[in-house]
C-alpha cells in the first residue's frame, strides 16, 4: 500500500502532514511512503531527511497523488481532488462542515474521506486530536504576536532609572488555546485575567496563575454542552458580560481572543466602543478571526490600527509555528491510522461501527455520509 504526502498548495500553509518520525513508522508497518519534492520545506524538513527515513520522493503533484492513502493538512483544492485516485483514502483537516461542496466532489470521485477536525473528543481519541494539538500552539503564538506589536515590556522591571509596570493581559475564552495563552503570558511575567462562559474552567485558569473574571455564576450553570463546548448565551447574560469585559479591557494592555462556538460565528466580545475605551498602544490578537472574530474591528490576515489600538488578525496561526505544528499534526495522523492497519494484508481495514470512524468519515462509496452533512 502506498501512502503519499503532497506539498500543501494553499496560500500561507507551511505545514506538512508527515514528519521523518512518522514516515519511519509507516515504513516499519510495511507501507511505501512517497513525499512530494519540497513538501517539508515550510517546516524545515529537506527531501533528503525523508529519504533517510525510508520515503521516496515524487517529482510533482500528479505523481504524489497517485497513492492508496493521501495525507494532507488542509482541504484539497479542485485541482487536487482531480488528482486523487478513485477508491483512494484522504485524511486531512477538511473543514468539512463549512465546505459541503468539496465533500460532494470527493464523494463523486469515490474517495473515502476522513475529516480530522471531526474526530470525536473522547479519551481514546485524544492522541488524534488535531484541534487540541494545533490550538495549543496557536494560543502560545498569539501571545508572542501580541507582545511583538506591544511597544512596552511585559515583566515588571525595577531599575535604577525607574520601575516598569508589568503588562496586563485579558484572555477571552479559556479552552485549549486560551489556557496555553494564560500559561505563556504568565511565563513572560504578565498579570493575567481570563474569562470564559463555562464555569468549569475557573479552577483551570486559577491553577495557571490567572485571575478569573466572574460575570454571573448563576447564569453559567448550564453554559456547557455534554461535549464540553460552550453554548450561546442569553441576551441578559451577554449584556452583563459586555459591561464586565469593558471594565477589565479599560485596564488591559494585550487582549487575546480565543472564544468559539462550534458550527457558529464567533461571539462578539469586544465591540468598537470597548476598543475606544482601551488605552492607546494596547493590542488585541483575534484568534477567532477566521470565524468572524471576537472583535468586529479585526481583519483577516492583517495587522491594523484602529482608535489607537493594534488589532492582529493572522489567519492559520499554527502554520506560523510550522515545525512543531507539523510534528504534532503528523503524530495525530499516525495515531489515527495505526489502529486501522491490517497487519497481515498491509492494508487499511475499517470497522464502520467504531465511533471515531463514524464521527470523522464524510464521504465513502460515492456518497456523502456524515450525519451533519446529510438530511
Ligand atoms: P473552542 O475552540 O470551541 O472554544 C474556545 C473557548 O471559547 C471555550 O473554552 C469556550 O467555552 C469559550 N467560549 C465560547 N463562547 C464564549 C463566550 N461568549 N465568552 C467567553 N468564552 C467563550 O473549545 P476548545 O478549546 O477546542 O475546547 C473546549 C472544551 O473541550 C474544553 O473543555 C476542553 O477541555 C475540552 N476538550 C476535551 C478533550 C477530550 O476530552 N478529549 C479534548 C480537547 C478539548
Amino acid at each position: 500500500m502506498k501512502i503519499a504526502i503532497p506539498k500543501e498548495r494553499r496560500a500561507g500553509e507551511a505545514r506538512v502532514a508527515a514528519s521523518p518520525d512518522t514516515v519511519k513508522k509507516y515504513v516499519q508497518m510495511g507501507f511505501d511512503v512517497q513525499i512530494e519534492a519540497g513538501a517539508g520545506a515550510g517546516a524545515s524538513i529537506a527531501d533528503a531527511v525523508y529519504v533517510e527515513a525510508g520515503a521516496t520522493i515524487a517529482a510533482d503533484a500528479a505523481a504524489a497523488f497517485d497513492a492508496d492513502v493521501v495525507l494532507k493538512i488542509a482541504r484539497p483544492t479542485d485541482e487536487e481532488i482531480g488528482l486523487l485516485k478513485e477508491g483512494s483514502v484522504l485524511i486531512a483537516a477538511l473543514s468539512a462542515l463549512t465546505h459541503k461542496d468539496m465533500v460532494e466532489k470527493l464523494a463523486a470521485r469515490k474517495v473515502t474521506a476522513f475529516a480530522m477536525e471531526l474526530v470525536p473528543r473522547i479519551t481514546r481519541a485524544q492522541s488524534m486530536d488535531i484541534l487540541s494539538s494545533q490550538a495549543n500552539l496557536a494560543g502560545y503564538k498569539a501571545v508572542l504576536d501580541g507582545v511583538h506589536e506591544f511597544k512596552r515590556a511585559v515583566p515588571m522591571m525595577m531599575t535604577a532609572a525607574g520601575t516598569v509596570a508589568p503588562a496586563r493581559f485579558l484572555i477571552l475564552g479559556a479552552g485549549v488555546a486560551g489556557l496555553q495563552a494564560i500559561a505563556t503570558a504568565k511565563r513572560l511575567g504578565g498579570v493575567v485575567y481570563a474569562f470564559d462562559v463555562r464555569p468549569a474552567v475557573k479552577e483551570q485558569v486559577q491553577s495557571l496563575g490567572g485571575k478569573f473574571v466572574e460575570v454571573d455564576p448563576d447564569a453559567t450553570k448550564d453554559a456547557e454542552t455534554a461535549g464540553g463546548y460552550a453554548k450561546e448565551m442569553s441576551e441578559d447574560y451577554k449584556a452583563k458580560q459586555a459591561a464586565k469585559i469593558a471594565e477589565v479591557l479599560a485596564k488591559t494592555d494585550i487582549a487575546i481572543c480565543t472564544a468559539l462556538i462550534p458550527g457558529k460565528p464567533a461571539p462578539v466580545l469586544i465591540t468598537e466602543d470597548m476598543v475606544k475605551g482601551m488605552r492607546p498602544g494596547s493590542v488585541i490578537v483575534d484568534l477567532a478571526v477566521e470565524m468572524g472574530g471576537n472583535c468586529p474591528l479585526s481583519e483577516f490576515d492583517r495587522v491594523v490600527e484602529k482608535h489607537g489600538v493594534t488589532l492582529v488578525g493572522h489567519g492559520n496561526v499554527p502554520a506560523r509555528l510550522a515545525v512543531d505544528a507539523s510534528a504534532l499534526f503528523s503524530k495525530n495522523l499516525l495515531n489515527f491510522i495505526t489502529p486501522l492497519v491490517d497487519k497481515e494484508n498491509k492494508n487499511l481495514a475499517f470497522n464502520w461501527d467504531d465511533e471515531i470512524l463514524k464521527g470523522s468519515c464524510v464521504a465513502r462509496d460515492g456518497q456523502v455520509v456524515h450525519p451533519a452533512l446529510v438530511g
